[in-house]
């Protein structure tokens, strides 16, 4: 069976259940006029009703709501008609109103799923609990100082979307194909950045071991992992220190543990609270939140085209493989620029060759040189006038490569490119037949070797052929020309 792992006293089977924070895309928090926006100086976004003064009131945010909403329905999910905000009470330095507000009980969002796409070409369906709304924290700091911690409230009371997967997943690999999928989906929906290094996207990591057909075990918690590498060596350096403990006879503790990056190791936080320990309650200052039907129509009638769907559509309209297809989808931006450039195409079958151009030779070079999508040094129509001109015989698939380096230096057009440096194919059978006669004359011992049964010598004639012709010879003609003669 796959997926389990191997000890001393038999095979134990990983389950893992990811809780993912994702910050709403909004201007305003979840209950207060206060900017979200990222990066502003300290405490310049906090409201007294962040900073927990008395006498304040929460009033909800509809756009949070609406992206919840809209969240759910891009996860296949359930939307509540009614849902309430609760206080999950506990005491925190950087939480002012000594409890956050958060959906216990009736959540927004029930149900749903992810479909991930494993290396192997394979698909395994995750499903979703739940997806519910909660405020965020604010961010203590504590080594600006010897002897003070600092506290930035500007976070506080900025809205989470909180999406708890079922224990369905199995492997480091599926987590992170798990991570990366909702992303890329919630990039889509336009709900959340994703940007795990500024925070927006965080993930909770439970873990435990069992052997397989016997009840779940005891799980660890890894929090706030903001990587999807790092989430991978966490699961794997997790696995291997309950494995440790079990097989020895231990028992493994229910608590939260920190993943500690230079070290690639886990490291206990605290011990794990139950539900009941923070007394949650439905908060009297708010109404329960009820969602009627036409607001979920409306929002469904202006969803977008999701990774998915676009896959599908891509593999089916350009024939391109899944991979190829999955490849191009995972961002918004690429899978449009993509389309943009089939568009300016006039050839033949040029979107397959589009593909392939991007994902090797574009994103070769954008690697190298650092650059993105946003900033490429060339117009989309001009990828698709030198696919053409691949199509049309213009130019050899070797030529374009010097094409497109030059094109990627200067972002001139191709088919300028061609002219200046003379590089247009030569189909004129009559050139390459005088070319091909001055070869085999010059090169009268490989004739003779390759006439004894000698084959390999063909592509050396064919390659002295090229080679007087600057590589500018149409590789199909000048084969043919060549057979003939020495046929
Ligand atoms: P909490 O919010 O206290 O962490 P939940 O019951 O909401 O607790 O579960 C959180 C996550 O833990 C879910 O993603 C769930 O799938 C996962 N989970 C529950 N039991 C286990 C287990 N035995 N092993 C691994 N993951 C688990
Ligand atoms: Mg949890």
């Amino acid at each position: 069976m796959k997926n389990l792992v191997q000890g001393q006293t038999g095979l134990w089977e990983v389950v893992i259940g990811l809780e993912v924070h994702a910050q709403v895309t909004s201007n305003a928090k979840l209950f207060s006029g206060a900017s979200a926006v990222f990066g502003a100086d300290p405490n310049t976004q906090v409201t007294f009703l962040d900073a927990g003064m008395p006498g304040t009131l929460p009033v909800l945010n509809k756009v949070c709501v609406d992206q919840a909403i809209k969240t759910g329905l891009g996860l296949n999910a359930s939307i509540n008609r009614v849902s309430i905000f609760d206080r999950k009470n506990y005491f925190y330095a950087d939480l002012p109103l000594g409890y956050q507000i958060s959906q216990f009980y009736y959540p927004i969002v029930t149900g749903g799923y992810v479909d991930i796409d494993l290396d192997d070409a394979e698909k395994k369906r995750i499903n979703i609990t739940r997806l519910h709304l909660e405020q965020d924290a604010g961010k203590s700091t504590h080594d600006l100082h010897p002897s003070l911690s600092y506290i930035d409230f500007n976070r506080a009371g900025v809205a989470l979307m909180e999406i708890v997967s079922e224990p369905e997943i199995r492997s480091a690999q599926e987590s992170m194909a798990y991570v990366k999928k909702l992303r890329s989906i919630l990039r889509y929906l336009g709900s959340c950045d994703g940007n795990m290094e500024q925070g927006s996207l965080r993930v909770d990591a439970n873990i435990s071991l069992h052997k397989p057909n016997t009840p779940f075990g005891t799980r660890a918690e890894i929090k706030n992992v903001n990587s999807v590498r790092f989430l991978g060596q966490a699961i794997d350096y997790e696995i291997e220190r309950q494995l440790e403990i079990i097989e020895s006879g231990g028992t493994i503790e229910q608590e939260t543990r920190l993943f500690d990056p230079s070290k690639g190791i886990t490291r206990s936080m605290r011990s794990k609270e139950d539900a009941m320990d923070y007394r949650y309650f439905p908060d009297p200052d708010l109404r329960p939140v009820v969602v009627e039907n036409d607001r979920i129509e409306a929002i469904r009638a202006n969803m977008p085209e999701l990774p998915d769907a676009k896959r599908d559509r891509f593999i089916k309209e350009f024939s391109l493989t899944e991979y190829d297809a999955n490849v191009l989808v995972a961002e918004k931006e690429v899978a449009d620029f993509y389309e943009q450039i089939v568009s300016h195409s006039k050839g033949q079958g040029a979107a397959k060759l589009i593909a392939n151009w991007l994902i090797v030779e574009v994103f070769g070079a954008m690697n190298r040189d650092g650059k993105t999508i946003h900033n490429l040094p060339f117009e989309p129509q001009h990828l698709a006038s030198l696919v053409d001109l691949i199509i049309n015989d213009t130019i050899s698939g070797k030529i374009a490569k010097d094409v497109f380096s030059k094109m990627w230096e200067t972002g001139k057009a191709p088919a300028q490119l061609v002219d200046e440096l003379g590089l247009r194919q030569v189909s004129d059978t009559s050139v390459i037949e005088k070319t091909v006669d001055d070869v085999l004359a010059a090169n009268a011992i490989q004739v003779e070797q390759y006439r004894a049964g000698k084959q390999q010598v063909f592509g050396f004639l064919v390659g002295q052929v090229m080679k007087a012709l600057q590589g500018k010879a149409n590789p199909g003609v000048a084969n043919e020309i060549l057979k003939k003669k020495l046929g």
